[in-house]
């Protein structure tokens, strides 16, 4: 399908219902299907944690935006990188990780899967050096990279690093969450698997939770199905509903990210009182040219580090700004269509507090909304003269 982007996330396994012609297909909220006999189906529908029709539109949507064969759709992200970890590998494997994923990616490796043998280091992404080291020592069978990052916003060469990991026969995974694939599709540039929370922008209005796993490899696409299946983590009907909605308009919402952000960015770094601005979209932003390189946009996604005040820490001065704004609520998650500001070092990242993925506590995440962008730079005002 050779379409352009928008016209795929509005018709990409939208078609419309046989059997009313409703333009829109159903929500299918149903655990069980009837059978017109024993074991014939109709149209291999049996039972809600195998298949649902509901979740085969978002799967068909998300393979077409993300130009991948295959994509499966979870109760959340972790569910689904848990999924694909564990059908790929076995005690005794390795991961080489970013030093900068997500706080919950790094505990689901080091907590949950370490225990089962699951073997794994984090290294600096853009220190090819490091990198190559790391993927020697030991049995590695994935590497892990996101970009932009979570919250440092460090943004990763997806070829050179496919490259490296092809070389030593692992597969590359790319945590695409923050650009979406409106942004950048990780397959293109040589990563073999993608992975979301589609609970962030492709959902996009923060009411629905899940995660996906999207790749063209068949005989890898066959074993993350069959843990789908058979471990269960699936989204539900209605979250997959709600989530193929969002998704039709992830191109236009993107857009308006990008430009608000953009703006605020600018207008922070002019800002007294702040110390950086961690924004791919500023040109002295050290992934600046790699990132216009690989993304069309820069995305929604802002980080700012506070300068320390009179009496005040930088975390101080970052703490009071982030319980003061108004149109920004404060709030986890990220990537919905309303402004959301966040304290990772307590809130989104206090699973890796004290390790060596620990956010900077002058640190705080703005998700830049899709409001007027004038009110958005009000708020912020008014927040930053209270101090
Ligand atoms: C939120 C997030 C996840 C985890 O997804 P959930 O839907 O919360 O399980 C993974 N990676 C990134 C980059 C995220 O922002």
């Amino acid at each position: 399908m050779n379409q352009g982007f928008n016209t795929r996330a509005i018709h990409a396994g939208q078609e419309p219902d046989p059997t009313t012609g409703a333009v829109v297909p159903p929500l299918y909220q149903t655990s069980t299907f009837a059978q017109d006999g024993i074991g014939k189906l109709r149209n291999g529908y049996e039972y809600g944690r195998g298949t649902n029709p509901t979740r085969d539109s978002l799967q068909t949507q998300l393979a077409a935006l993300e130009g991948g064969a295959h994509a499966f759709s979870f109760s959340s992200g972790l569910a689904a990188e848990d999924a694909l970890i564990r059908a790929l590998l076995v005690p005794g494997d390795r991961i080489v990780m970013g030093n900068d994923v997500y706080g919950g990616t790094y505990r689901l490796i080091n907590r949950v899967l370490a225990p089962w043998q699951i073997d794994s280091a984090a290294v600096d992404m853009a220190d090819a050096d490091a990198v190559a080291a790391a993927i020697a020592d030991g049995n590695t069978k994935m590497v892990w990279v996101e970009t932009p990052s979570n919250p440092m916003m460090k943004i990763t060469d997806i070829a050179a690093i496919a490259e490296l990991a092809h070389a030593a026969g692992a597969v590359l995974v790319v945590d695409n969450t923050f650009a979406s694939p409106y942004l950048q599709t990780p397959l293109t540039l040589g990563a073999d698997i993608v992975v979301h929370s589609t609970t962030k922008y492709i959902g996009g209005h923060s009411d629905a939770s899940g995660g996906a796993v999207v790749l063209n490899d068949d005989a890898m696409a066959e074993k993350i199905g069959f843990i789908q299946f058979a471990v269960g983590a699936v989204s539900a009907p209605m979250e997959a509903w709600l989530t193929t909605r969002g998704l039709k308009t992830l191109g236009v919402r993107m857009d308006r990210h990008s430009e608000n952000a953009q703006q605020i960015a600018e207008w922070l770094l002019a800002r007294p009182e702040v110390e950086r601005v961690l924004y791919p979209g500023l040109p002295d932003h050290p992934g600046h040219e790699l990132a216009a390189r690989q993304m069309t946009k820069f995305g929604g996604m802002i980080s700012v580090q506070f300068k320390a005040a009179g009496q005040r820490s930088g975390e101080d001065v970052a703490r009071a700004v982030a319980e003061s704004t108004t149109v920004f609520t404060l709030a986890e998650s990220l990537g919905g269509i309303e402004s959301l500001m966040n304290y990772p070092s307590d809130m989104t990242h206090a699973s890796v507090k004290g390790t060596e993925l620990a956010v900077p506590e002058n640190l705080v995440r703005l998700s830049v909304g899709i409001e007027d962008v004038a009110d958005l730079i009000g708020d912020l005002e008014q927040a930053l003269n209270r101090l």
